[in-house]
């Protein structure tokens, strides 16, 4: 499945936030985003204001880097949520909420979502008791997600988790790091997805 292979730091700079693309150097000082929050390029620092259309390609750029998912993919994440009952927006973020990377993330079984989609590709976590190595796999409320039992000794995990514990758990999902298992509670409602992100700015440009 294609993926974005390039620098991800510059990622960042373009939206001029912090996306938390790489784990344990995204919380230190190192971070470029915290040492030089310009958009990459040689008039970076000097872009002018952004037409609404502007802000509303920015906010989907933003959301796709965030969950690491192409533009055709995120289109059809969008196709869905257009479809479900509800509000289009909440929907969509609900969709790619539940991917089983980012569930992998939120459990705290991966410093950054890219490394929980790494850990979901080398066929080390179990849903519900069963192998399942895609990224995109949608969980279900009541599903266990699980590290495979052979590979819960693993140093990586405990590398992992040394730097996640601290992490705060979002409520729709309940963890036990010790056993490295959690369960979908719930699904998630708009105010338990902790992100700075105007999803309605998507579905205009969507819309159009
Ligand atoms: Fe983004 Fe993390 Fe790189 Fe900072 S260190 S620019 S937050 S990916």
């Amino acid at each position: 499945m294609a993926r974005y292979i390039g620098p991800v730091c510059r990622l960042c700079r373009r939206e001029g936030e912090k996306l938390f693309l790489k784990g344990e150097k995204c919380m230190k000082q190192s971070c470029p985003v915290s040492k030089r929050p310009v958009p990459p390029g040689q008039h970076g620092a000097s872009r002018r204001k952004q037409s609404e259309y502007g802000l509303q390609l920015r906010e989907k750029q933003k959301a796709k880097r965030i969950y690491g998912v192409l533009e055709a993919q995120f289109y059809n994440y969008f196709v869905d949520a257009d479809r479900l009952p509800g509000v289009t927006g909440d929907n969509l973020l609900r969709l790619l909420e539940t991917r089983l990377d980012n569930v992998v993330y939120r459990l705290g079984f991966g410093r950054s979502r890219t490394e929980a989609r790494q850990v979901v590709r080398h066929n080390l976590v179990r849903v519900n008791g069963k192998k399942v190595n895609i990224p995109s796999y949608r969980v279900r409320v009541n599903d266990t997600v699980e590290i495979k039992d052979d590979a819960k000794s693993f140093q990586r995990f405990k590398d992992i988790l040394d730097v996640t514990h601290s992490r705060i758990v979002p409520a729709w999902l309940s963890a036990d790091h010790e056993n490295l298992r959690g369960t979908v509670m719930s699904l998630p409602s708009r105010d338990q997805i902790d992100l700075n992100l105007r999803e309605t700015l998507i579905v205009e440009l969507y819309s159009k």
